[in-house]
C-alpha cells in the first residue's frame, strides 16, 4: 500500500481580518479538492482581529478601530454564513442616517435631500451652482479609446474637477478623513476611491450615474457589525476547524527554501510551501524584503500614519440636547484637531447602557499625527475641550480610553495604482506568495477580507492543481 501524501502547508502570517479570511478561503479550497491541507495562522499579538478589536469596559463596548465594516464584497457574507454568524449581523439604527460635517463653527447636515442640503450651508451658493453643474462637466475618459486614464489625479483635484473646489474642500476633504483619515490633496482618486472613478467613466457624470444606480435600485452597500462587537468575526474564524492559530509568534523572516519557504519565529523555523503575508505596514514590507526587495522597497513607500481613538462616555443628562445620529466629521482649517466623532450608542444597538451617550473621536493621521501622540491625559483633555465646542457637552465624561494605532491606514498617494502594479510583478513568479492585507487594495475591513480570501484561494489552488 502506498503511504499518503504528506500534507501540505499553509502559512499565514498575521492574524488580522485579512489573514483569517485567507486561511479560511484556503481550507474551503482544500477541502473542495479533497487535498490534506496544514493551515497555521501566526499572530504577534496575544489574541486574534488585528486592529477589529472589541473590548468591555464599564459596561460599554468599545471598539477601538474599526468600529463597522461595509457590506459590499460577496465573500465576506460567504464567510459570516461559514463561521454560523448570519443571524447576527447588526444594522445601524435609523437615526445614524443623519450626519454632520463641523465648518463655519457648527454642525451641518450632510442631507441626501437637495433642498436641506442646499440649506445646509456647507455650501455657498456659487460651490451649489457648480455642483449642479456637474452632470455637464466633461469626463476625463470621454473619447478615450483605450480606457485609460492617462495620469492618476489626486482626490481633491478629481473632486475639484468634477463638483468644483468649493464642495471639495468642505465636502469631499472632511469626508476623506473618515474613511482614511489621510488629506484628500495627497491620496489617489483611482485607488482610495475606485468606485468615484468608475462612475465617471461609465456615465460620464457622478450624478448621472447615482441616477442610474436608483433607476437599477440598488441599495448603497451598508454598514454592519455584530451584537458583541466586531472582533466576532475574526474570534469565529479562528475557531473554525482545519485553521490553527498561534499567538504571541512574531514572525521575523519569510525566505525561500527549495521549492516552499522557511517562517522564521522567535520559537524557531517553520516549512511551508505557501505562504500568505497578511501583517500590516511597515511589518509587512520587511517580511516581503525576504522575497523581493524591489516589492519590499515600493511598500515601504505606502505611509500609514498614527490614529488615536478616545471613547469618552457621558451620563444622559449632559447629552439630552444632541440629536441621536451617526456624528460628524470637522473640516480643516477651523481650529479643531478632532477630525471626527462617531456616537456609538446612536449609531448601534447595545453599545452601552440605556440613557449612556458614547463618543468616539478620531485624532491624528496623515493631517495631524502629532495629535496621535498626544499623551492619554492630553488626549482626553482635548477631547473634552472639543466635544464642548463642537456639540456642547460641557459634563465630564463618566469613563474615558485612549487607544493607539501606531501604523493606523495605509495612504494611497496619487501614482498608487502604478505603485501596485509594479509590486504584483515583482511578486508574481514568486510562486506560493501571497500578499494579503489593506496595503494595496482598498483600506477598508471588507475589502482587506476580499484580498486576503483571494490569496488563500490562490495559494489553495496552486499547491493542489
Ligand atoms: C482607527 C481605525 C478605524 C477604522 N475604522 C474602520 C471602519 O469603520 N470600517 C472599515 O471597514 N475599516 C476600518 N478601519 C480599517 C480596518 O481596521 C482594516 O481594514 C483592517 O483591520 C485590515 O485588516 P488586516 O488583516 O489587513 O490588518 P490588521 O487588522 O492590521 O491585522 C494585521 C495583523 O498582523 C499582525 N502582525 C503584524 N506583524 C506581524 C508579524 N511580524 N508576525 C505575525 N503577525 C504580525 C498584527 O498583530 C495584526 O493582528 C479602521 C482602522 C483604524 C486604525
Amino acid at each position: 500500500m502506498s503511504e499518503p501524501p504528506a500534507a501540505r502547508r499553509l502559512v499565514v502570517v498575521g492574524g488580522g481580518p485579512s489573514g483569517l479570511a485567507a486561511a479560511w478561503k484556503a481550507s474551503v479550497e482544500a477541502n473542495r479538492a479533497g487535498a490534506s491541507l496544514e493551515i497555521v495562522v501566526l499572530e504577534a499579538d496575544n489574541q486574534v482581529g488585528g486592529k477589529a478589536r472589541t473590548e468591555h469596559a464599564a459596561d460599554l463596548l468599545i471598539e477601538t478601530g474599526p468600529q463597522g465594516f461595509l457590506d459590499d464584497q460577496p465573500v465576506l457574507r460567504e464567510m459570516i454564513d461559514a463561521c454560523g454568524l448570519e443571524d447576527e449581523v447588526l444594522a445601524p439604527e435609523p437615526a445614524a442616517n443623519r450626519r454632520y460635517i463641523y465648518r463655519g463653527g457648527r454642525l451641518r447636515e450632510l442631507s441626501r435631500s437637495p433642498l436641506a442640503f442646499a440649506r445646509s450651508g456647507l455650501l455657498g451658493p456659487l460651490g451649489l451652482a457648480r455642483l449642479a453643474m456637474e452632470p455637464l462637466v466633461r469626463s476625463r475618459y470621454h473619447g478615450d479609446t483605450d480606457g485609460g486614464a492617462g495620469e492618476d489625479e489626486s482626490l481633491y483635484d478629481f473632486a475639484a474637477r468634477r463638483m468644483g473646489r468649493q464642495a471639495a474642500r468642505r465636502l469631499i476633504s472632511p469626508v476623506v478623513l473618515g474613511i482614511f483619515a489621510g488629506d484628500a490633496r495627497k491620496l489617489s482618486a483611482a485607488a482610495a476611491f475606485p468606485r468615484l472613478v468608475a462612475m465617471e467613466r461609465a456615465y460620464g457624470s457622478l450624478f448621472k450615474a447615482m441616477r442610474a444606480g436608483r433607476r437599477r435600485g440598488a441599495p448603497p452597500p451598508g454598514h454592519r457589525t455584530f451584537p458583541r462587537g466586531i472582533q466576532s468575526l475574526p474570534r469565529a474564524v479562528a475557531a473554525l476547524p482545519g485553521i490553527e492559530v498561534r499567538c504571541n509568534q512574531r514572525v521575523t523572516g519569510v525566505g525561500r527554501s527549495g521549492n516552499g519557504f522557511t517562517v522564521t519565529t522567535p520559537a524557531g523555523d517553520l516549512a511551508a510551501d505557501a505562504v500568505v503575508v497578511a501583517a500590516d505596514l511597515p511589518a509587512a514590507a520587511d517580511l516581503v524584503e525576504g522575497v523581493s526587495a524591489a516589492a519590499a522597497e515600493e511598500l515601504r513607500q505606502v505611509e500609514s500614519p498614527p490614529m488615536a481613538v478616545v471613547h469618552t462616555a457621558f451620563d444622559a443628562a449632559a447629552t439630552a440636547h444632541i440629536e441621536p445620529a451617526y456624528g460628524f466629521l470637522v473640516a480643516r482649517g477651523e481650529g479643531i484637531r478632532m477630525l471626527g466623532c462617531q456616537y456609538e450608542t446612536a449609531t448601534f444597538r447595545g453599545r452601552g447602557p440605556d440613557g449612556t451617550f458614547l463618543a468616539r473621536s478620531l485624532f491624528g493621521g496623515s493631517v495631524d499625527p502629532e495629535a496621535a501622540e498626544l499623551d492619554d491625559d492630553g488626549l482626553i483633555d482635548l477631547t473634552r475641550r472639543e466635544l464642548r465646542r463642537t456639540v456642547g457637552i460641557g459634563a465630564e465624561p463618566t469613563y474615558a480610553s485612549v487607544a493607539r494605532w501606531p501604523h493606523a491606514i495605509p495612504q494611497y498617494a496619487p501614482g498608487h495604482p502604478q505603485r501596485v502594479a509594479r509590486i504584483e510583478a515583482a511578486l508574481d513568479p514568486i510562486a506560493g506568495f501571497h500578499l494579503a492585507g489593506n496595503a494595496l487594495h482598498g483600506v477598508g475591513l471588507s475589502r482587506a477580507i476580499a484580498v486576503g480570501s483571494n490569496c488563500g484561494e490562490q495559494a489553495a489552488r496552486l499547491l493542489f492543481r
